[in-house]
This record gives structure tokens, sequence and C-alpha cells, in this order.
């Protein structure tokens, strides 16, 4: 269960508990505060705090008394401006605070990404909870045949109930074995800070994440592409769905020159020149390699 009714009850006090501000808030923003959006099958994302919105970006690059704003469509482009050009400071001025629960191997993934701050669950002083992720059967996929890092089609029949099993069984397993050790029943019980190293990647595990727009931007193009892998894609894809609502000039652009645009190097544009010229430009005359030229398929 992502939220017990405890913590259900805790989310619903903090959200009535509303305080006068003089600091710029954002509604869409305000409605996500504290909420939980789930992830997964144990996991969940949300928004603990925020600084700054669309109009912190434009006050920071015009370096402004005020707020800053000249008129909307003004500040959209300036942010567009702004995004095209990899001009990065200003978007540093805006911060999220996140809650997220997540398992394991999936942290570990996330904690690649050095340029935020980040406070760990102790399962050194707290006993972790018996909550593991076991996929969907639509997702316990096959190891793809085209990508050392990616997935295929679906497992089916018998191997799929099979790995199932294995999975909860394991999981179950692993756990009944670290609440025995732990346990001071009758017995000296084990520290739980080595208890834990018998417990398997798909454990959940929490964590407060804080980074500056910049920063999650660049988390969000690598993990909400469709090269990363599903399981922290999710993650990115909630996170996304927030960002659009708390600084939505900003979010447009990064979807529309990040997420949805492409960079070409000197080659491959090149090749667009020459074949918006009508020459029929093949791998073997672009001067790409086959990778290359393949990726630069894709694109269209
Ligand atoms: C699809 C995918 C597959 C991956 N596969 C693997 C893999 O097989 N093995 C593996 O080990 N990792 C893998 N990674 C992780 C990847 O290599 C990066 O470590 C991760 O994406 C974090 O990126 P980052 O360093 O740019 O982010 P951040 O740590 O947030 O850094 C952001 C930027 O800050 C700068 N920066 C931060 N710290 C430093 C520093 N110490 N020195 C210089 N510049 C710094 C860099 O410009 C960096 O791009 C994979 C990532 C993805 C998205």
């Amino acid at each position: 269960m992502p939220i017990s009714p405890d913590q259900a009850t805790e989310i619903a006090e903090l959200r009535a508990n509303t305080q006068p501000t003089l600091r710029a808030t954002v509604p869409g923003m305000e409605a996500h505060l504290y909420t939980a959006h789930e992830v997964l099958d144990h996991g969940f994302i949300r928004v603990i705090d925020y600084m700054g919105d669309d109009s912190a970006i434009c006050q920071a690059a015009r370096v402004s008394y005020g707020r800053g704003t000249k008129s909307v469509q003004n500040d959209e482009g300036l942010i567009r401006y702004l995004m095209r050009h990899w001009h990065s400071t200003p978007f540093e001025m805006c911060e999220i605070k996140l809650h997220v629960k997540l398992p394991v191997f999936v942290a570990r993934q996330w904690i690649r990404h050095r340029t935020a701050n980040v406070n760990e669950y102790s399962a050194r002083y707290s006993i972790l909870d018996r909550e593991f992720y076991i996929p969907a059967p639509e997702d316990l996929a096959a190891q793809s045949v085209v990508n050392n890092q990616g997935r295929g089609e679906a497992l089916s029949g018998e191997e799929a109930d099979r790995v199932l099993r294995y999975l909860k069984d394991d999981s179950t397993r692993a756990y009944d074995h670290y609440e025995e050790m732990i346990s001071q029943d009758d017995q000296q019980g084990l520290a739980r800070e080595l208890a834990r190293m018998n417990l398997p990647a798909n454990i959940y595990t929490q964590w407060y994440w804080k980074v500056d727009l910049h920063n999650l931007f660049h988390f969000l193009r690598l993990r909400a592409d469709s090269h990363a892998q599903y399981e922290i894609r999710v993650y990115a894809d909630a996170i996304c769905e927030v960002v659009k609502d708390w600084v939505p000039a900003a979010y447009g652009a990064f979807e529309d020159y990040r997420l949805g645009g492409a960079q070409l190097s000197g080659k491959a544009l090149d090749c667009v020149r020459r074949m918006l010229a009508g020459e029929k430009v093949t791998q073997e005359t672009s001067g790409m390699s086959k990778g290359e030229w393949r990726e630069f398929e894709h694109l269209f």
C-alpha cells in the first residue's frame, strides 16, 4: 500500500493548515502539495515544498527588482529563448522538494543524478516495511534481442507464472529471515544495519529529494525517455505531470526543445541540407556510422 490510513490523515491535516505568505505560489502546485501520486505497486512521489514559478525564471534572467514580469507572452518568449540557448542558471532559481518511495534498484539509478540533495530513510535505525515491487504481468518482459540494455515482449505461460512465483516467494522468504534475525524475542537480535543485507533490490526505500529546475529537467530528459528503464520512467513521467502544473511555460519549452527536439551532429545537419536540396543520401554517402545513421533515420 503506497500510503497507510494514518499517513493519509496526516497529509489531510497538513493540507488543512493553510498559511498566508508573501512568496510566489502557484495554484496548480498548491493542489499537489503533500498529496501522494502513486507510482508502481507501492511507490509514490509527493511534493513537500517548492520555490519559484515561471516569473522567478524571468525575474532572475532580468535581475529585476519586482516580480520582473512584463506580460505572460513576453515571459514565455524569454523562457523559450533561455531554453533554446542553454542559458541554464535562471532555471536554477526554482527548486522542488519531493518525497519519493521507490524500489532500491530504481534508487540506484536515480542516485546517479548527483546534482540534488538527498536524505534517505535509515535502515540502520528503522525497520523496512514488507513491501516489494512485483511487476504487473504485462511488465514482466523478456530480455531484448536487439538491445542488451532493454526488454522485449512480455513473458507468457508457464515461464511468466514461474518468474512471478520466484519473485514473490524469494521476497517473502528474505523478509521472513530479516524479521527473524532482528527479533529480540528470546535472542539478542542482529543489528538492523546488518540484517538488511539479506533484503532483495525490489524492496522499497524512501527519500526526500531536492533539486533545482535546471537539474530536474536534465533528470527528466534522461529518465522520461524511452531508453530509460520502465520502472524509473514511470517516476519521471509522474514528476513531469507535476512540473507542468508548477512552471507551465518552462515545462512547455522543455517539452518542445528537449523532450520533443533532437540534437543533430554536423554530419547529420549536412545530410539534412543535402536531402532538402533533392539529393538521395544513404548511410554509405552520409559519413555517419551505421549506429548514427539508424538513430538519424529514427528521427523522421
Ligand atoms: C538510459 C541510461 C542508461 C545508463 N546506463 C548506465 C550504465 O550502464 N552504467 C552506469 O554506470 N551508468 C549508466 N547511466 C547513468 C549515466 O551515465 C549518468 O550517470 C546519469 O544519467 C546521471 O547523469 P549526469 O551525470 O549527467 O547527472 P548529474 O549527476 O545530475 O549531473 C548533471 C551534470 O552536472 C555535471 N556534473 C555533475 N557532477 C560532476 C562531476 N563530478 N564532474 C564533472 N561534471 C559533473 C555534468 O555536466 C552532468 O551532466 C545510464 C543513464 C541512462 C539515462
